[in-house]
């Protein structure tokens, strides 16, 4: 028996970060306790109706657009394996619109230095607009809730609701886990935080520059348009899924209020109209005031890429060791403590459907020291270490 199998996890947060986690544990058959403080899953960043998966790229190679294309990969995979499309509302096909010089220039020639192959991606004109398009046939609109519920049943732990966790500390003695929710305490070998923006209750993340990102999208009845695909602008508008669309999306990362800004329905169905004139033939007849909205919250990292691995212990750190003294001769090495069993899966910005999946696994493995198939430099991009180490070059650690 693997020596990791007789252990217990938790798992902080059921949104699409927590449930990927909970999924990946499933492999290693690692006995698993889901916490979430609200009634049910997805209920925060991960509750929109609708959301689209597509890789992020760019016009050469960068570590995100390799993770990002190898964790869309990724995602199709256990699509298809887990045979997800049975369960989850889901449209196939995403245009992406390819509508100045710059943007042709950049996403032809990923293609090209990313290695795409038709089937994942491939240049098109978006029928509506007939405007130059990326096309990714096999990219998707979900929804999100389902997606993530899905996980959770697929991976199956213990689920406990209606429970938030309040503080955690590791046991000198033995090296376990001790997390106190509000109803009870928790011992367990491995501890999981997808928090999403609430990490910042959490005082041993609170060095993480992350970020609150407010978003709001628009529901559209689905009868409105009669576009078959998603399309994405800078904005998008998505295929339909039970009964509407979804217009998304504004964000905001200085004010935070959750109530609907009216204006900023009509910028979005401005802008839309701008792009794509030729989607409806009486725009000015339509009462955007009465469609609903969703305003919710979701992370962003200083440099936007998700935070994934180990969770350092930012109160051991030796700040006396200063990088400006790093080549002198006897100079002390500035080492990372770490909590040993303690992982992080956050920041994942406006792409966490695509990169939960793989993150989660990445992140699993880390924790677990199993072996897997991805180059260090994408592990090592994704470490939260990377902001003490800058933080510590830049003489910032205190
Ligand atoms: C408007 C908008 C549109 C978006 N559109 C897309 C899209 O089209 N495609 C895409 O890929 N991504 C999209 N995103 C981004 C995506 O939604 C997020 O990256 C993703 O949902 C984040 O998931 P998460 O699990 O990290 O966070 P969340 O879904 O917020 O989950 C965190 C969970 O942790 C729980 N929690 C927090 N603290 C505690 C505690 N102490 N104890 C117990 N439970 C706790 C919360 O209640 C919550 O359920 C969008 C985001 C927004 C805001």
């Amino acid at each position: 028996m693997n020596p990791s199998q007789s252990k217990t996890a938790l798992v902080v947060g059921a949104g699409i970060a927590g449930a990927s986690v909970c999924y990946a544990l499933s492999k290693q058959n690692i006995k698993t306790i889901l916490l979430e403080q609200e009634s049910s899953a997805a209920e925060k960043a991960s509750g929109n109706p609708i959301g689209v998966v597509y890789p992020f790229l760019t016009k050469h190679k960068t570590l995100e657009s390799e993770f990002s294309l190898l964790a869309y990969q990724y995602f199709l995979e256990l699509w298809e394996s887990l045979d997800l499309g049975k369960r989850v509302p889901h449209v196939d096909g995403i245009h992406f619109l390819l509508d100045s010089t710059s943007a042709y220039d950049r996403y032809s020639h990923s293609l090209h230095s990313h290695h795409i192959p038709e089937t994942l991606a491939c240049l098109s004109k978006e029928p509506n607009s007939n405007l130059d398009a990326l096309l990714f046939p096999k990219g998707k609109a979900v929804s999100p809730v389902f997606l993530t519920k899905e996980l959770i049943r697929i991976a199956n732990p213990m689920e406990h609701y209606n429970s938030k966790l309040i503080s955690w500390e590791v046991n000198e003695e033995n090296g376990n886990l001790i997390c106190h929710t509000e109803k009870e305490i928790l011992y367990v070998d491995y501890l999981f935080l997808a928090q999403g923006y609430q990490f910042v209750m959490d005082p041993k993340l609170q060095w993480i520059p992350m970020k609150q990102v407010r978003g709001q999208i628009v529901r559209i009845p689905s009868s409105i348009f009669q576009n078959q695909f998603s399309i994405l602008y800078g904005d998008y508008l998505t295929a339909e899924i039970g009964g509407e669309r979804v217009l998304g999306a504004s964000f905001d990362e200085f004010h935070l209020e959750e109530e609907t800004r009216q204006k900023e329905t009509f910028d979005l169905w401005n802008g839309l109209q701008t792009k794509l004139p030729n989607l409806l033939p009486n725009w000015k007849e339509i009462e955007i005031q009465n469609f609903g909205t969703r305003v919710s919250f979701r992370t962003q990292s200083q440099d936007r890429h998700p935070v994934v691995g180990k969770l350092p212990n930012h109160s051991l750190l030796d700040t006396s060791v200063k990088y400006q003294n790093l080549f002198r001769k006897n100079a002390k090495t500035f080492q990372i403590p770490y909590y040993e069993t303690v992982g992080i899966l956050n920041g994942l910005g406006s792409r966490g459907l695509t990169h939960a999946l793989l993150a989660a696994e990445i992140l699993v493995c880390d924790l677990l020291s199993q072996k897997l198939e991805i180059s260090d430099t994408i592990k090592k991009a994704l470490k939260p270490d990377r902001f003490l180490l800058r933080k510590w070059k830049r003489d910032e650690l205190t």
